[in-house]
């Protein structure tokens, strides 16, 4: 399946900063960085259902990510000013997840299961239901990048995308597997 012209299109229409399609292959779940999902290490461990341990191990992640040929990685990066505070990171991060929201919308016409996975947990509802209920939105739910083992750095390398991290400066990084 070649990826269409107009979802690289659509990106870029919507702000992305760059888009890059790759075969599924490319999406590698790997342990070390799934073992960073820890209580310590982010808050969003055991507060929603996508991420660790709501969103089940990393052999339930790799099935998901083996049932897709395709994947469109978008990225936009932001200077951000050494007065930002993280409130203002965190309002660009749920502006990237948006448009990111907005592509899959377009995308799922045309494939239905068309998966997002994206950063930063799932903010969907004011308050998650995890873990007495289930999920609100199960249609809506996106993964995440981290909770699913995925290297940003490596999977942008090869989209052939440049990712660094670089001081006075945000990158933002979506997967959407097709
Ligand atoms: S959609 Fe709502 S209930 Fe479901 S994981 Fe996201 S925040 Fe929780």
């Amino acid at each position: 399946m070649k990826m269409p012209d107009t979802y690289l299109k659509a990106a870029q229409e919507l702000g992305f900063t760059a888009a890059a399609p790759v075969n599924g292959s490319a999406v590698v779940c790997r342990p070390e960085i799934r073992a960073q999902c820890t209580p310590k290490k982010c808050k969003n461990y055991a507060a929603n259902w996508i991420c660790p341990p709501g969103c089940g191990d990393l052999e339930q992640c790799e099935k998901i990510v083996s049932e897709y040929e395709k994947a469109l990685l978008l990225q936009e990066t932001h200077a951000l000013p050494e007065e930002t505070d993280l409130k203002h990171a965190a309002a660009l991060a749920r502006e990237h997840n948006q448009r990111a929201e907005k592509l899959i919308k377009i995308i799922r016409r045309k494939y239905p299961k068309a998966f997002l996975l994206t950063t930063g947990g799932c903010n969907l509802c004011e308050t998650c239901t995890y873990p007495g209920e289930p999920c609100r939105y199960p249609q809506k739910q996106r993964g995440s990048l981290s909770a699913f083992g995925i290297d940003v750095s490596e999977l942008c390398s090869k989209g052939g995308l440049a990712f660094s991290f670089e001081k006075g400066k945000v990158t933002f990084v979506s997967c959407i597997l097709i």
